[in-house]
């Protein structure tokens, strides 16, 4: 598709807030990128416009019958003032495949990267430079057809917002209590769970409410068949070390193949460091801790890039992962990855993509 991109201009701009209080998904910026679908014509008029409310008809089917999908990733300014992104061609082409699981029509990744670039350099002044900050982009597709009755929906919307973010965790990562949940399950084989659809999270709010009621940050989740298998926490995969080997869950179908877990395992292999994708049970890793085996354990997602797990809770038992302390590990890949990021460490991957210098 090599459509222009067409730009609507406001009035005047929002006051930004203070880098201090950005916090996570508060703030968004004073542009979204717009595109419709409609089975005649496919996707079309891509627009850059005015961030504002939207006017949906009553029985547009995202709300009955629930084809929304999204990707988050984030772009960085580097001290050079070079504008960067991560991997993003990884997100366009996950996007597509929530696409196709959702019977939503498929984007043109390359188009959609474009206008996310161009959104980016119209919002560039909305990139945050403390230490720590980055812009959150956040692509989503929901259908509007206005229409009841269980099919796939003959017309979609597209957008794309931006929130200026802080650090997840402030200026230090801070280990996270997690609960080992037992009786809901977030995601089935053959089902949506290796997509990223709105669904997924509605899903996990029972849960997500009642770790938080019992003090935990999150929630690990195991396979929904036999209640055995570790799959993934909340919003992010996860890792262990034990005995100097790192594992992490196969993707088996429910479990959200993650650009940060994929990074992760990539940048453990450069370093020589044996990683493993396995099926692994809840069962085995309180039996590594038994042993005193168990070293480190961390989740990877791109909101909170590494987050170390101090606690871990099943079956009424609770363990201790490295005395509630950030691994050597998890603060190693942490600042590999926060440093190629922001351009502060070398990048032999070539994961990061210009996008302009400021
Ligand atoms: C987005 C997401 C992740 C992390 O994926 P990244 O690409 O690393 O951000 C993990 N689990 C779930 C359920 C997710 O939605």
């Amino acid at each position: 598709m090599k459509q222009e991109i067409a730009f609507i201009q406001r009035a005047d701009l929002k006051v930004k807030p203070d880098t201090a209080s950005l916090g996570f998904g508060k703030y968004f910026s004073d542009y979204m990128f717009v595109m419709d679908y409609h089975t005649d014509i496919g996707w079309n008029d891509p627009r850059i416009i005015p961030y504002a409310p939207l006017t949906l008809d009553p029985a547009s089917m995202v709300f009955h019958y629930g084809q929304a999908i999204f990707e988050g990733l984030k772009a960085y300014k580097t001290a050079d003032g070079t504008i960067q992104l991560f991997r993003p061609e990884k997100n366009m082409k996950r996007l597509n495949e929530s696409c196709d699981r959702l019977c939503i029509p498929l984007i043109d990744e390359d188009f959609l990267l474009h206008a996310i670039k161009q959104l980016i350099v119209t919002e560039k002044d909305w990139i945050p430079d403390g230490e720590g900050t980055s812009l959150y982009i956040r692509p989503f597709i929901f259908s509007t057809e206005p229409y009841l009755g269980v099919r796939a929906s003959k017309q979609y919307q597209l957008l794309v917002i931006l929130s200026p973010v802080g650090a997840y965790y402030g200026n230090q990562l801070s280990p996270v209590r997690i609960n080992v949940e037992e009786h809901y399950v977030r995601a089935v084989i053959g089902g949506v769970g290796h997509v990223k659809t709105a669904g997924n999270y509605a899903a996990s709010l029972k849960a997500q409410e009642k770790a938080e009621a019992n003090g935990f940050a999150q929630i690990l989740w195991l396979d929904a068949k036999e209640n055995k298998y570790v799959e993934e926490v909340g919003s992010m995969n996860i890792f262990f070390k034990i005995n100097g080997e790192v594992i992490t869950p196969r993707l088996n179908g429910s479990i959200l193949p993650g650009v940060t877990r994929d990074s992760v395992i990539e940048l453990l292999k450069y370093w020589n460091i044996p990683v493993r994708e396995v099926k692994i049970s809840i069962e085995e890793v309180f039996a590594a801790y038994e042993r005193g085996e168990l070293e480190e354990a961390f989740g990877s997602g791109t909101a909170a890039v590494i987050s170390p797990v101090g606690e871990l809770n099943w079956n009424d038992q609770t363990i201790t992962i490295n005395d509630q302390n950030i691994g050597q590990l998890s603060q190693r890949l942490y600042n590999e990855m926060t440093g190629i990021q922001l351009g502060k460490k070398e990048d032999p991957f070539n994961w990061t993509v210009k996008v302009a210098q400021v």
